[in-house]
């Protein structure tokens, strides 16, 4: 028996959450042997505890194979002291599990083609995964600071350090990924520029020779954001540092234009992860029982693909959510002419009937 841990945050987090919900227990019905406990986490756990992690959330995730993330944050506590903002609930979470590689994928169905800003025949049919490291480069590395220099003037520094062993984790991580797809990876790093993303462009060179299937190529960070966006198609997989894949991970989910269509997952060493979509609370639309639940719901496709090793049952969510789309099936942000609105829970409901 599979454990999950169901954290639905805060904003519009109870109600796509409740939906993803649905489809596991439909998949439970069916055979899928799991366990589901729920905790808050984010403003919620700061109203239950005090704490935006609280213990017993931190315990359940620990002991749990994986985890279901709604989202966190809200206008009401915008103001608290930064050690307490929702925000430090996930930033916890994923440091206490040590989740340093981040899988965004960025896929365009071809049914919502025209919600890009691009042209339909330049993203139609995109899929691209984006395998970001999590937890080091320069957003964590030491020193770091604003410092007064003698002459009085103000200097910020911040220091950009990977070890050979977090270089070669991530790149373990995105060949294996690679495996699972269409065994190509794109390397993006500055190394003419950055001794350290030149180190970073070593060990891949290293990882590589362990997976002879996959196909290695490297290219600078600048040259990624200029090809993303004039011929995305050419990428499979693609694996970067930090601030490299926070960057253009945000600009590959543009591609798509429809934020509320996208999952993401972090992941542990061992496979174990946490599995959220890439959208925040929503705050304007909460309690309305109109956010798209689709990402949160393709969030549980990847978790059953990358941690509960149940890569069919993955497939068919991923069927059914293409099939509710075929029918015309559209909730207000993905909305367009011709199309059946619909809302929340009627889009969650439609995914399980699919199924
Ligand atoms: P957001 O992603 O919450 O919302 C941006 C816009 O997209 C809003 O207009 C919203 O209504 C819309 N939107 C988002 N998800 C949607 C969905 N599923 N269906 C329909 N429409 C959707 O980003 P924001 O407004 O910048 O942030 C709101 C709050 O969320 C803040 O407190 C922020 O800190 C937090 N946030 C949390 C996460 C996270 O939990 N991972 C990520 C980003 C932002």
């Amino acid at each position: 028996m599979k454990k999950i841990a169901i954290l639905p945050g805060d904003g519009i987090g109870p109600e796509i959450v409740a939906e993803a919900v649905k489809v596991l227990e439909c998949l439970r019905a069916d055979g899928l042997d799991i366990e589901m406990n729920e905790a808050p986490v984010g403003g919620a756990g700061y109203e239950a505890s005090g704490k935006p992690l609280p213990d017993d959330t931190l315990a359940l995730a620990k002991e749990a194979d994986a985890i279901l993330l709604g989202a966190v944050g809200g206008y009401q506590w915008e103001s608290l002291d930064i050690s307490v903002r929702p925000e430090k609930g996930l930033l916890g979470l994923r440091s206490e599990l040590e989740l340093f590689s981040n899988l965004r994928p960025a896929i365009l169905y071809k049914q919502l083609a025209d919600a890009s800003t691009l042209k339909p025949e330049v993203v139609a049919g995109l899929d691209i995964m984006i395998v970001r490291e999590l937890t080091g480069g320069i957003y964590f590395g030491q020193p770091r600071g604003v410092r007064t220099l003698d002459n009085g003037e103000r200097q910020g520094f911040n220091t950009l350090v990977y070890s050979e062993s977090e270089i070669e984790r991530i790149g373990r991580s995105a060949f294996d990924i690679a495996m699972k797809r269409g065994k190509k990876i794109c390397s993006v790093d500055k190394a003419n520029v950055l001794e350290c993303t030149e180190l970073w462009r070593d060990v891949m060179e290293h990882v590589a020779k362990d997976y002879p299937e996959v196909a290695l190529s490297h290219m600078y960070v600048d040259n990624a954001a200029m090809q993303l966006v004039r011929a995305p198609k050419q990428f499979d997989v693609m694996v970067t540092t930090n601030m490299f894949g926070d960057i253009l991970s945000d600009c590959a989910a543009m591609l798509t234009g429809s934020i509320g269509m996208l999952p993401s997952a972090s992941l542990d060493a061992n496979g174990k992860g946490m599995y959220e979509p890439i959208h925040g609370s929503a705050p304007d639309i909460a309690g309305q029982n109109v956010a798209n639940p689709l990402a949160t719901i393709l969030s549980v496709a990847m978790m059953l693909r990358y941690s509960l090793n149940e890569s069919a049952m993955a497939d068919r969510i991923e069927k059914a959510v293409e099939s509710v789309l075929d029918q015309g099936l559209r909730t207000a942000d993905i909305y367009s002419d011709g199309m059946q609105k619909v809302s929340t829970s009627e889009m969650g409901d439609a995914v399980v009937s699919a199924l």
